[in-house]
């Protein structure tokens, strides 16, 4: 069996800069009062391998298998994937330890690149991995279209078409996806739309129009948004049900297609949209500059390349300065992070103030201001926000993981 190592060294340092402030790793526990305590070794995670149903050479995927090699595992009751930045996309699995040394576990569908914690039934933590790439699962099948459920008992009175506008959406856009459905026959009540989250089946939001008419096309769109906060990243559904005049419940979407209407959502999308690559070494962040240190990520691509906010929110600043040229930084909606956008060929068509789409244009790559070639300097800033209390971090690992998928 070939067994590829996943954490990659380039991105530990950075990466405890970037987790800075999530909770503080926990040192080792003595537990029990009265008599003796009992000691609890904090687990360490040296190496994480791939060794079931990887994707390939060094990708994991969800449903894959990966083993987590260290010490102080045997106490370990849960592996957290702590996938991009903040805790937004963040999945636990529990685990049942077969040694003190290993621990395999099962990477959810859903799961998104970064780093990996054990944690024990004590809350004791160990450090966080450097990150692991786990490549996004195929989107399902698409049914964009309205078109008869397949599936349904032949002998419902009801006829119902549905259709998806897409497999692949993203938190903040305008209009992520769009659900619509014609209910044909004779209802007892108008139907529900349940939108079923696939790692657990639960049902996280759910709609009841007033009426609905027996033939009439309905549409429902959402934006990725629960409440005030957005949805985790992964794969969801909608799940239509009606009722019968004459008593039938009928529902849609994992009757007999798991796949039915269902759609991939993620919490951004790179914000280059043409070719890109990089850099070397100087186009890292915390690499040297002029009494100082570079506070982003470059990433180079052709003049005039299309630009995209990454993640939507509200616009904050639009200027021109000598060395990032014409700039733009938007307030990310539900993260509290800041997304900075240097170099651009030409003033962003945005003001401050304005709402901007996760997906929309924002402006091209340029070279504008003190540029070497073309390319787009992006910085990631911590709560509160850029100049504003917060603090720039490696955008990296983020960017490396948007590009797996869009
Ligand atoms: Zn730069």
């Amino acid at each position: 069996m070939r067994e590829t190592h996943l954490a990659a060294g380039r991105c530990a340092s950075a990466l405890a800069l970037s987790l800075g402030f999530l909770a503080p790793v926990a040192a080792a526990q003595s537990t029990g009062g009265g008599g003796g305590g009992v000691y609890v070794a904090t687990p360490k995670i040296s190496t994480v391998t791939c060794v079931r149903s990887c994707a390939s050479k060094a990708r994991a995927q969800g449903g894959s298998t990966i083993k987590l090699a260290g010490s102080g595992l045997a106490s370990a009751a849960k592996v957290i994937f702590n996938g991009s930045y903040g805790h937004g996309d963040d999945l636990s699995v529990p685990v049942r330890p077969g040694s003190d040394s290993t621990l395999s576990v099962r990477v959810p569908v859903g799961a998104v690149s970064g780093p990996v914690t054990v944690v024990t039934a004590q809350s004791a933590k160990s450090k966080p991995t450097a990150p692991i790439a786990i490549l996004p699962p195929p989107p399902p099948a698409p049914n964009p279209v309205l078109s008869i459920v397949p599936g349904l008992r032949s002998d419902s009175a009801l006829r119902i078409e549905t259709g998806t506008s897409r497999t692949r959406a993203y938190v903040g856009a305008r209009r992520a996806v769009t659900f619509s459905y014609r209910v044909t026959g004779a209802m007892a009540t108008p139907p529900t739309v349940d939108l079923v989250r696939a790692s657990d089946g639960v049902a996280v939001k759910s709609w009841a129009p007033d009426t609905v008419g027996s033939g009439e096309v309905q549409s429902i769109s959402w934006d990725g948004r629960l409440g005030r906060g957005s949805a985790k990243p992964g794969r969801y559904s909608f799940r239509l049900t009606a009722a019968s005049a004459a008593g039938a419940e009928v529902r849609t979407a994992q009757a007999g297609d798991a796949e039915r209407d269902a759609f991939d959502l993620y919490d951004n999308i790179f914000p280059v949209r043409g070719r890109h690559d990089f850099g070397g070494a100087g186009a890292d962040f915390g690499s040297g500059r002029a009494g100082r240190s570079h506070q982003g990520q470059d990433v180079f691509a052709k003049c005039g390349t299309p630009l995209v906010a990454a993640r939507g929110g509200t616009l904050k600043f639009k200027q021109y300065h000598a060395s990032a040229g014409n700039y733009v930084v938007i307030d990310a909606a539900g993260t509290e992070l800041a997304y900075t956008y240097m170099h651009l060929a030409e003033p962003t068509p945005f003001r401050p103030g304005d709402r901007v789409y996760t997906g929309q244009r924002i402006g091209s790559v340029g070279d504008t201001g003190n540029a070497d070639g073309c390319h787009l300097h992006f910085e990631l800033w911590t709560p509160p926000g850029w100049y504003d209390g917060g603090k720039p971090f490696d955008p990296l690992p983020s960017l490396q993981a948007w590009d797996t998928w869009s």
